[in-house]
């Protein structure tokens, strides 16, 4: 049987996202030498829950490394594609031309590994589509008992955290302001950190691939995942996994 986490981030279809009336877009297009906004400290020390992170992401006792790369990937996909969801009617094809981060551009590569311009909402697209693909795929990600794990796995975790990290830090870098008009910031730094110190105990994301936001990393996760604490306590509900953190 899948190891569920629960988290606080269950709340979020829960509490924000269909409970917020929609605040108005500006409707301005998101310009790369614009202030970056959510570097903010006001914005930065958002958050829905205190929880530590750092310890969270630990590998529980007896559970099988796998199994917990797993649960934990197809969570974070849940999460983001949720995330998402909520500014994806401002992330268009005119909006968004390239799948920009910053001042960094990413293009999709297809199965033969031939790379395909797209725009963003193409480019996510991409990504959330074959991401389900493997997570659905019990080859892959097994479910059942007895069902072993690909010698692939890893690398296969690693290329979805990489793509997973590519739509967090476009929805940072071109859809802050819509975010923070919706007020979901406080749910995408809490997502952000636990993603970011979860892919960092398990070495999942290159270093390379995530300077682009060395500036947002360190300002949110220095200090263990939490920027000042001011969680509205919307998470303070069900922490399954927390009872099996290993103290260390
Ligand atoms: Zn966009």
């Amino acid at each position: 049987m899948r190891w569920i986490i629960l988290t606080g981030f269950q709340m979020l279809a829960k509490l924000g996202f269909l409970g917020k009336s929609k605040a108005k877009p500006n409707g301005k297009k998101p310009a790369a030498e614009e202030k970056k906004m959510y570097l903010e400290p006001e914005y930065t020390k958002s958050r829905i829950t205190d929880f530590e992170f750092k310890e969270l992401v630990v590998l529980p006792r007896e559970i099988d490394l796998n199994e917990w790369l797993a649960s934990n990937t197809t969570t974070f996909f849940h999460h983001v594609n949720l995330q998402y969801s909520t500014i994806s009617e401002f992330c268009t094809g005119e909006a968004c031309q390239t799948m920009a981060v910053c001042n960094t551009q990413y293009y999709w590569h297809d199965e033969r590994g031939k790379k395909v311009k797209c725009t963003a909402p193409q480019y996510v697209d991409f990504v959330m589509s074959s991401v389900q693909k493997l997570v659905t795929d019990e080859d892959v990600f097994p479910t059942k008992y007895g069902r072993e794990f690909p010698s692939s796995f890893e690398s296969l975790v690693k290329k979805i955290c990489k793509y997973l990290f590519h739509v967090l830090a476009h929805i940072y870098s071109s859809h802050f302001k819509e975010t923070l008009a919706l007020e979901l910031h406080g749910h995408l730094n809490t997502l952000y950190v636990h993603f970011i110190l979860f892919a960092r105990e398990f070495n999942l994301l290159d270093p390379k691939e995530t300077a682009v936001m060395d500036d947002l990393t360190e300002v949110l996760c220095s200090s263990g995942g939490r920027g000042g604490g001011s969680g509205d306590g919307a998470g303070s509900g069900g922490m399954g996994a927390q009872n099996h953190v290993k103290e260390r």
